[in-house]
């Protein structure tokens, strides 16, 4: 055995996990579902699949066992399954892989598979009882994602046909009650964790020891604040989320009495709807200052506003200088090489400054953090059943998300969390976060119910642990009748069949099925990938006008979506003469985008032939069609109903959804520059409330286009389609 393993058996054998490792491996024997609590950090992902996997391959000769855990997110699925083979001293892909989707590692010998929630359940599609499959462990489970959750009753169902199948749960916070009923009483093991006392400190105490003064709402000069007022410029702020306004109630309450003068004044200037990157920033110094070591996690919200922060700590004098301070991003969609670096010690002398969304709350845990900084929010995406919107705003994180993120600053001696809000802000929070399935659209959901032959949808949504509302049901259900997935008694068309077979949403498969049979796949392809990456269109927040003018030279006849392409198009020549990157700098694009992008389409084309609508022989692209009128009749088809009308005034337009009246364009869209559309309506890739409803992705259409390509040309129902546009017609003339 080298030093390097044993050095790392000595690592596994102090972590909480591995002194319940024979009590864990009884209770899976015996019971066939097990929940497995444990403080975040403390072994349950890296180590408890290993134990089950060591267990069967070295007492059990000759029974193969074939493990599979379950992870919310990509990116953690890829990580803990490198960890756990490095700390195995193997290969990735030996005894231990990963698969997600578009990518995977796995072998023959593979008996430990790390994926997706999303992968299994796929799998499930084509493989009802999981055979061959020995045990499965759901991780994250506390985190209430959608899939989770209907993973959790896909189980249910399939314990009793499989018992001799292990079922594992495995869970961060103390829900676990919760859990255990919903499998009838399944027993709990809680593994005991330590933590080091956190010292903790709200807003109104960092104020006072500080002598920090808040900016008053008109002085903007916070990068969040900046980001927000010009978000909603148009729109007068008025719906409030419930929490929203708890807060502000509480805030309006207190009166913070015990503090000075000073720092209630510099307290009524807090703007909760912002984050204060200067008070960040202050903080940061502050902590630097201060001779103790350990690494700082500062919680954000997202992958932006993580990028404008590190943008100005970049260029501040001490936190931007590498040879003092290592500053490193942590989120969904950064590059595994970049993860690596986070686990990594830094040289003497440099402090090590992670700025991370909720990703680090639970699934990621650093090891040598010693301050945490919270801002208190996340995003979150949430749906408005009544008007079928869905909504993507940063919002107030729960109390259980609060005592996450501060526990994570004492886990190698004791710590301090700075919570950049008041007590009384926290006292207002919700205990727990809504669950997902209670909080997005249901249309992919629903049609992965048809696809598994699960029955009934609003059935089989009841037996969840916690059922969505009807009407979100119905709408999603109505959604898929639409677009013709879905016939009249909820069965699944020829159409919907063929999107199952596609993991993406289904939109964007009926663009690319269309594609193939107008023969006009290549621009369609680009368009879907291009839908299904993070916008590559940049739009740095001190260069947004550059950046809008440079996105508007690729725009010709009112289409984002047209833009994309020959923006695309335009890398793939650069490329070819090695000046991608010089391509993309100059348009502002994002190479990670493109390069995205370009395997998108290759994997889509692959996953069409798959389900034999591309004939498998086929090689090139260059035989489609770019017919820009053909396009444009696949892009209206797959969007639709997503239509909004375009009324004309002496100088602008506006536009109008029936559902939510008055909406506007994200500034980035190319038709946001016009200031006339010569088409009567506009068809769109989303719809996002954030205080008014924003439209990202559009694409002018003309009437005969909605006409013949809305709706559902695979029913065949003219009928139907001509009351639907009458309808629209109706309600706007
Ligand atoms: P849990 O799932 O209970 O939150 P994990 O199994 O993820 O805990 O982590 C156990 C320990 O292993 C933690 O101390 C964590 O920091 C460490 N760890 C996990 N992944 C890595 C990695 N890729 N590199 C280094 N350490 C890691
Ligand atoms: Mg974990």
């Amino acid at each position: 055995e080298s030093p390097e393993g044993r050095k790392m058996l000595e690592f596994r054998m102090r972590l909480p996990a591995y002194k319940e490792k024979d009590a864990l491996l009884t209770a899976i024997a015996r019971n066939q579902v097990v929940i497995i609590s444990g403080e975040t950090g403390c072994g349950k992902t890296t180590q408890i699949p290993q134990f089950i996997l060591e267990s069967e391959i070295e007492y059990v000769h000759g029974a193969v066992c074939n493990i599979i855990c379950t992870q919310p997110r990509r990116i953690s699925a890829m990580s803990v399954s490198e960890r756990v083979a490095s700390e195995r001293g193997e290969k990735l892909g030996e005894h231990v892989g990963y698969k997600v989707r578009l990518e995977g590692m796995k072998g023959r010998d593979t008996r430990l598979l790390f994926c997706t929630t999303g992968i299994l359940l796929r799998r499930l599609l084509v493989d009802r009882n999981l055979k061959g499959v020995t045990h499965v462990i759901v991780d994250e489970i506390h985190e209430r994602g959608m899939n989770e959750d209907f993973l959790l009753i896909v189980l249910k169902d399939l314990l009793p046909r499989r018992p001799e199948l292990r079922l594992i749960l495995m869970s961060a916070t103390l829900d676990a009650e919760l859990f255990s009923s919903y499998f009838g009483g399944a027993q709990i093991i809680h593994i005991p964790g330590f933590t080091y006392p956190v010292q903790t400190h709200f807003l109104e105490n960092i104020v006072e020891m500080t002598g920090y003064r808040l900016t008053p709402y008109n002085q903007i000069d916070d990068y969040g604040q900046e980001k927000m007022w010009k978000m909603s410029k148009h729109a007068p702020r008025k719906r409030k989320s419930q929490i929203a306004s708890v807060v502000e109630d509480a805030l309006r309450a207190a009166d913070f009495k015990e503090y000075s003068p000073q720092t209630r004044e510099s307290l009524s200037c807090w703007n909760p709807d912002c984050i204060g990157f200067n008070l960040i920033e202050f903080l940061l110094c502050k902590i630097c200052e201060n001779e103790r070591p350990g690494a700082i996690l500062v919680f954000m919200t997202g992958w932006d506003d993580i990028s404008s922060l590190k943008d100005k700590l970049q260029a501040h004098p001490f936190l931007g200088d590498p040879s003092r301070v290592l500053l490193l991003a942590c989120h969904g969609s950064m590059a595994s090489s970049e993860q690596r670096l986070i686990f990594d010690e830094p040289d003497d002398g440099v402090r090590k400054l992670v700025l991370a969304t909720n990703i680090a709350e639970t699934s990621i845990t650093i090891n040598d953090v010693v301050f945490v900084i919270d801002c208190g929010k996340a995003k979150e995406t949430s749906y408005d059943a009544l008007n079928n919107t869905p909504c993507l705003l940063p919002s107030w994180i729960s109390k259980v998300s609060a005592q996450q993120r501060r526990g994570r600053a004492g886990r190698v001696r004791p710590g301090e969390c700075y919570h950049l809000y008041p007590r009384c802000v926290y006292d207002a929070f919700a205990e727990y976060q809504l669950p997902e399935i209670l909080r997005t659209p249901l249309q992919s959901l629903c049609l992965q119910i048809k696809s598994l032959k699960l029955g009934s949808i609003s059935e089989f949504l009841s037996r969840a642990l916690q059922s969505p509302e009807l009407l979100a049901v119905q709408n999603a259900i109505e959604y898929l009748k639409i677009i013709g997935a879905l016939d009249e008694n909820e069965n699944l068309t020829v159409l919907g069949r063929y999107l199952t077979m596609l993991p993406m949403e289904p939109k964007l498969g009926k663009m690319l099925i269309l594609g193939v049979i107008f023969n006009c796949l290549d621009p369609v392809l680009t368009i879907v990938a291009g839908l299904s990456v993070r916008d590559p269109f940049l739009t740095p927040f001190d260069k947004k006008d550059l950046a809008e003018a440079a996105k508007s030279q690729f725009s010709r006849d009112y289409s984002d979506h047209f833009a994309l392409v020959r923006a695309y198009e335009g890398w793939k020549d650069a490329e070819r003469d090695i000046a991608g990157y010089e391509y993309c700098w100059r348009n502002f694009l994002s190479v990670q985008s493109m390069k995205a992008i370009d395997s998108l389409r290759k994997e889509f084309f692959s996953l069409l032939k798959d389900t034999g609508l591309v004939d498998g022989n086929t090689t090139s692209y260059n035989a489609w069609s770019h017919d820009e009128h053909l396009v444009r009749a696949v892009i209206c088809n797959g969007l639709y109903p997503g239509i909004c009308s375009v009324v004309h005034n002496e100088k602008s337009f506006s536009l109008k959804t029936m559902e939510d009246g008055q909406v506007l364009l994200y500034s980035n869209s190319v038709n946001a520059r016009e200031s006339k559309i010569p088409y009567p309506w506009l068809v769109f890739n989303e719809k996002i409330k954030v205080n008014s409803v924003f439209l990202r992705d559009s694409t002018a259409v003309s009437d005969s286009v909605l006409l013949l390509f809305g709706g559902s040309i695979s029913r065949g129902d003219t009928d139907g389609h001509l009351k639907m546009l009458g309808g629209y017609l109706e309600f706007f003339m």
